[in-house]
């Protein structure tokens, strides 16, 4: 069914005849008219996919375009074309074009999203995949690996995509450079939205990377322009460049945690780029590894990243590294960036017993540094007198290296017409980015057809809805609640018989909110759980009494369970002014209880009280494989007291010796703890175990006749702070200190 329309409409009449041999447009309806007319395709001819949904379609792209005579596979309407359930797209050949669809509602049965080859040998060479949205196209199983664009061969361009919500294990775009068929290969990677990605809770979380290790000694020659990555938190690496000569310019990104990584391959440049970290915790900026890497006019605004994911990292290297470690840096020129408000710039860093080859040959000038407050923000972690320093200019630093080329002065700053900081005074106008630096717009990126993601829905922004006590009063309000919505109990008792299952965050708040005691709302529940929390699931509970003594007479009971099974979601607990007693119907009664594969985004509990649990109350311990992966990323519990609890307050678990996260993080303050943890099914032995947890605070909390604080750090450079604490017949907390 071929037929004429758009383009043909305009060509002149006597021309006609002759273009319309050479351009066919085939509009296509299912999935044997798509294979048919892909195999009767020639240079020139469009294949449009009918507006509707296309379910479970492999689509195999493979056709032989010319140069000028692409072959296009494109939509009827661009955004209505949505590809759903298990399908992929497989692009093989030269000069194809692949435009207007949208991957939602399903996840690829095979590796990968969009793969630019067909088989190992058959590749794409010299094509496009423009305006393409991948929108939370997410295997189920949330370590499940797969990718969702995987570029081979040569020659070929990303570019006015999007790809957002990947939330499962694996690198969101890689660039592969397995076969020399895809080195040298000269990819253009531009105008894309990548984000948001949330945090992962593993390795596998990068959003681009480009190459790998084994290939890393080889040029990829991939240009990464004008992007911009939004809220891409999965792991510590935003982009990962693991090959040669490839340039990153223009690129913004906003609020992301992590950094760009040069970690292997030489002769990398990085410049024009802005990285707007808004003092959101662990945005980082630029870490730089091995040879002749060039790191110029980047902007670097209120990054807050310390350790790897400072503003600006210079590692140090393995002496004759083997190609997976750390290669020396050597001959890198850093200049002319501009870091503003950020916390730390780390030289050689990473120093340690292996890590020892420090940088060398490496040149280090013009770069502006200025803070409003004085901060300690340079940090030296060994031998630095490779780095040559000369025309830096700071403020607000409280220590610059001991070196010449660091010259103090006041820096007023104005906004320039690109939006970034300037210094006034002409004397500071050589020094920091240039003023015709070009800063891509968020609405240049991406699809102009497809909406960006808003920001993530919170607690407390949707509707009140007030209801009285009774039998499943609650229950049905939760049924009917959407997405923010509080429900605001009045002083009564309420009984929950089913457990509702929720799908989005929801309040559930006492009317007289932290008032007194006894005019708390009374929450009971019949079944094994209050809640349960699903994918995009949340729950706050502000100003209850909750009581467990009507669940069943079975063990494992909790107040708020996740779903039995992998979530993709990152979910938040908040318990505040709440009153939990008698979790204690059988062995087992947690108050939260996750499962294997599933991430609390954050856990609160704030001035709360717990008393006569059998179980945990927290308890983010699911993943034991020792891997990297764990439960759960920000844990805070201030200001509550527990007692008569068998198992332990908080017990958290990271095994593994993996560096790519950030997390878990536990503050743990001002509480009251009395007999805690004796219970025998307390493995921990502890009140409060926490392993392999990289950032502690365990202050001002008062414990009796309570099991010990167990602390283990594991890799990284964990902080543990224990302070301030008191102990009645408890022994005192037990650290078993990282030895790297
Ligand atoms: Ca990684």
């Amino acid at each position: 069914m071929h037929r004429c329309r758009g383009v043909l409409a305009i060509v002149p009449a006597l021309a006609l005849a002759a273009h319309a041999a050479l351009a066919a447009e085939t509009l296509v309806r299912t999935q044997q008219e798509y294979g048919e007319a892909v195999r009767s395709a020639r240079p020139g001819d469009t294949i449009i996919l009918a507006d509707g949904e296309w379910r479970d379609f492999e689509i195999v792209f493979a056709a032989e375009g010319l140069p000028n005579k692409p072959i296009t596979l494109t939509a009827e309407t661009k955004g209505k074309v949505v590809i759903a359930g298990r399908s992929n797209l497989r692009i093989a050949g030269e000069h194809l074009v692949v435009s207007g669809l949208v991957f939602r509602d399903g996840y690829t049965p095979t590796n990968d999203v969009i793969a630019f080859r067909r088989t190992k040998q058959h590749l794409a060479n010299h094509s496009r995949v423009t305006e393409v949205v991948i929108d939370r196209f997410n295997n189920p199983e949330r370590h499940e690996t797969d990718f969702w664009v995987m570029m081979y061969g040569k020659g070929n361009r990303f570019d006015h995509s999007m790809l957002i919500g990947k939330s499962n294990t694996g690198v969101t775009m890689a660039v592969r450079l397995d076969t020399e068929a895809s080195q040298n290969n000269g990819h253009r990677i531009d105008h894309n939205y990548f984000g948001p990605r949330p945090i992962l809770g593993s390795n596998g979380g990068e959003t681009l990377r480009i190459g790998t290790s084994k290939y890393s000694l080889t040029e990829s020659r991939t240009l990464v322009e004008r992007n911009y990555f939004e809220r891409c938190n999965g792991e510590v690496e935003i982009v990962s460049s693991k090959s040669g000569s490839n340039v990153f310019r223009g690129n913004v990104f906003v609020e992301s945690r992590g950094t760009l990584t040069l970690r292997h391959g030489n002769d990398n440049r990085v410049e024009d780029n802005v990285f707007l970290g808004n003092g959101v915790p662990h945005t980082g900026g630029i870490r730089v590894i091995n040879k002749r890497q060039t790191i110029r006019n980047n902007y670097l605004f209120q990054v807050t990243g310390r350790r790897f994911a400072g503003a600006l990292v210079v590692m140090n290297g393995v002496p004759d590294s083997p190609i997976n470690r750390y290669h020396q840096v050597e001959d890198a020129v850093i200049e002319n960036n501009t870091i503003i408000g950020s916390d730390h710039i780390e030289l050689a860093a990473g120093s340690d017993d292996e890590r020892s080859a420090v940088p060398k040959a490496t040149r280090f000038r013009n770069n502006l540094i200025a803070n409003l407050e004085t901060k300690d923000s340079i940090a030296v972690h060994d031998d630095i007198s490779g780095i040559h320093f000369a025309g830096n200019v700071y403020d607000g630093v409280a220590k610059v290296p001991d070196a010449d080329g660091f010259e103090h002065r006041r820096v007023e700053f104005e906004r320039g017409g690109n939006g970034l900081a300037y210094p006034v005074d002409a004397i500071n106008a050589g020094v920091g980015i240039p003023r015709d630096l070009v800063v891509v717009q968020r609405d240049e990126t991406g699809p102009r057809w497809y909406p960006k993601p808003a920001p993530d829905i919170r607690f407390g922004s949707g509707r009140t809805l007030a209801i009285g006590p009774g039998q499943d009063s609650l229950t049905e309000a939760l049924e009917a609640s959407s997405a923010g919505d509080v429900i605001e109990l009045e002083t009564g008792e309420y009984t929950v018989t089913k457990i509702p299952v929720l799908a989005h965050p929801v309040t559930v708040r006492g009317k007289g909110g932290n008032e007194s005691a006894e005019a708390r709302p009374l929450v009971r529940f019949e079944r094994s759980a209050l809640v349960e929390l699903a994918d995009g699931g949340s729950l706050e509970l502000v100003g209850l009494a909750i009581d467990g003594s009507l669940a069943p007479d079975a063990y494992g009971n909790s107040v708020v369970r996740t779903s039995r099974y992998s979530m993709l979601g990152n979910y938040a607990v908040r318990a505040v002014d709440c009153e939990v007693a008698n979790l204690n119907t059988n062995h087992s009664f947690n108050f939260l209880l996750v499962s294997r594969h599933t991430f609390a985004r954050s856990i609160d509990i704030l001035r709360s009280s717990f008393r006569a649990v059998t179980g945990h109350i927290v308890a983010l311990d699911r993943e034991i494989d020792d891997l990297g992966i764990y439960n759960g990323e920000s844990v805070v519990v201030e200001d509550s007291r527990f007692a008569d609890v068998e198992g332990a307050v908080l017990n958290v678990y990271r095994g593994g010796t993996d560096e790519s996260t950030f997390g878990p993080e536990v503050s743990f303050r001002r509480n009251v703890l009395e007999d805690i943890g004796h219970g025998k099914r307390n493995k921990t032995l502890a009140s409060v175990f926490l392993h392999g947890v990289q950032t502690v605070s365990i202050e001002d909390n008062d414990l009796s006749g309570s099991q010990p604080i167990r602390v283990v750090e594991t890799v990284g450079e964990p902080i543990t702070r224990i302070d301030g604490n008191r102990f009645s017949e408890s022994a005192p907390p037990v650290v078993v200190p990282w030895q790297p």
